[in-house]
């Protein structure tokens, strides 16, 4: 079993309490790693030093910080077998999708440190002959960012990179069930020369140091990826102070497969959008809406496809298509939301119950019809293998259900008429849209929900920007 510590002010300590929190591996059932029980102290500790820090950090050219963000790319390939192991330990994600997690964060880094000599304040025209007014981009201090158990290393840089490009200082806390890789990446990040206190991690639960860091009076701003519950909170928690948040939320994805669909592309993508990592993914459809001249030969080729995915050991060569559920509690809620489903009249096509296997949280892969737009399953995120499919007769029927629901994160459609193709991506309310292909965001794109989605996002430009403020200087001659 594996000891991490938190890395505070270029230190690795353990907790205040001295309590430790232990990690299983939601596979195997056993303990792989335990973390500091961290609290209130540890969070001030950190923030005091993050504090302490940026104003020097922020001095630095942009490139010298990028300078910093390449060295992990380097660290996080140098070590990306190792990396991929320990993501598989802690969460159960298949061992090729994780080494797909880990390469592409060592990516992201890189990306964000290419953004060192691109972004750039204004130069505005003043009224007055001898004034000029230019607007500069400043880092907005010290961040707290709060990462969620499904992605956590990737999550941990999405965070990270632009935070540090941009010249502030970061409190980095995991989420309990995952905190293994971040760790790991502590270690590796503390071979490098990084001013102290510039980037540190700690480790605690949500209400204890997740709300420590938000309601510290040092934090200028918090990004959380995690549930609308936890974002509301955080929400509340910054009226009082008028702090920036920066909130990426749930999602319950609309895919929309038009009569003039490629069926076997639909079919394909959707069902990796339920599949991949075992349902747990924010942004991947979670109900879908099918033209009901299709629906028959799209339900029985949908069908064929979740009765053929296998899940297994994540660590398996070759790999199934999915492992365990992060833990006992989210499987056991997954099954609830079935079995109420199917009270208020869905019905089963294949799964929709918790198989019998030696270890592991497992969920069968689970389709669903005879569902209603009202009911919890077609409104509710449920994180898990489970797909409810309505059919529709009209186009402005299919985006009416599309549009209503609480989330706006993604959303896709599935055509080959490309005038349906614009109206759709005119009509639709979602942060993306996704055409003729699966759910996944690109790092130069813009990850941000509508409604309870979130407020602002992350990636490319406008990521980059979330962690930015204005100062405008009218300067008279
Ligand atoms: P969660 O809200 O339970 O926890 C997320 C993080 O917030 C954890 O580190 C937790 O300790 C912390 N936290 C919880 N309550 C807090 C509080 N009051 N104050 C401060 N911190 C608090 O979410 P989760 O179960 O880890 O993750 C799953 C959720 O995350 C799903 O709803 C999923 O859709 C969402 N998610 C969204 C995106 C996105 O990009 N929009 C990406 C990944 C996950």
């Amino acid at each position: 079993m594996e000891t991490y510590r938190q890395y505070i002010n270029g230190a690795f300590v353990d907790a205040r309490s001295g309590e430790w929190i232990e990690v299983e591996n939601p596979f195997t059932g056993q303990i792989t790693a335990r973390v500091p029980k961290g609290d209130a102290r540890d969070a001030s500790d950190a923030l005091e030093a993050a504090k302490a820090a940026q104003t020097a950090w922020s001095r630095q050219t942009p490139s010298a910080r990028a300078a910093y963000l390449k060295r992990m790319a380097e660290l996080i390939r140098a070590n990306r077998v190792e990396l991929a192991r320990i993501l598989v330990a802690e969460q159960a994600k298949i061992l090729p999708l994780a080494q797909v997690e880990v390469d592409f964060t060592a990516d992201y880094f890189d990306y964000y440190a290419g953004w060192a000599r691109i972004y750039e304040g204004e130069i505005i025209n003043s009224d007055r002959p001898n004034e000029n007014i230019f607007l500069f981009r400043k880092p907005i201090g010290v961040v707290a960012g709060i990462c969620p158990w499904n992605f956590p290393f990737f999550v941990m840089a999405r965070k990270v990179a632009p935070a540090l490009l941009t010249g502030c200082a970061i409190v980095l806390k995991p989420s309990s069930l995952t905190p293994n890789t971040t760790f790991a990446f502590a270690q590796m990040a503390a071979s490098l020369d990084l001013p102290k206190g510039v980037l540190n991690f700690v480790s605690g639960g949500g209400s204890t140091m997740g709300e420590a860091l938000v309601n510290h009076p040092v934090t200028d701003m918090v990004s959380l990826t995690g549930s609308v519950e936890a974002g509301q909170k955080i929400i509340s928690a910054s009226a009082e102070k008028v702090m920036k948040v920066s909130l990426e939320l749930g999602g319950k994805a609309p895919a929309i497969v038009f009569a003039d669909a490629d069926l076997d592309l639909a079919v394909k993508s959707v069902l990796d959008s339920r599949v991949i990592f075992s349902g747990q993914v924010c942004n991947c459809a979670e109900r879908a809406y099918v033209d009901r001249r299709i629906y028959e030969p799209f339900m029985s080729k949908l069908a064929a496809a979740f009765k053929a995915v296998a899940y297994g050991d994540p660590m398996a060569e070759p790999a199934p298509a999915m492992s365990s559920q992060i833990d006992k509690t989210q499987r056991d809620r997954i099954d609830q939301m079935v079995k109420r489903a199917v009270a208020e009249g869905a019905e089963i096509v294949t799964g929709g119950k918790i198989p019998e296997t030696e270890t592991g949280y497992f969920y069968e892969p689970t389709l669903l019809t005879k569902v209603r737009q009202d009911m919890e399953i077609v409104q509710k995120e449920v994180f898990g293998p489970v797909l409810p499919v309505l059919p529709f007769d009209e186009y402005e029927e299919a985006i009416a259900l599309a549009n209503d629901c609480e989330y706006g994160l993604t959303s896709s459609v599935f055509t080959t008429n490309i005038n349906i193709v614009m109206q759709a991506v005119k009509d639709l309310k979602f942060g993306e849209t996704y055409v003729n292909r699966e759910h996944f965001e690109g790092m130069q794109g813009f990850h941000a929900g509508w409604r309870k989605s979130g407020i602002g996002g992350a990636d490319g430009k406008h990521g980059l920007m979330e962690y930015l403020q204005t100062q405008v200087a009218y300067i008279q001659f």
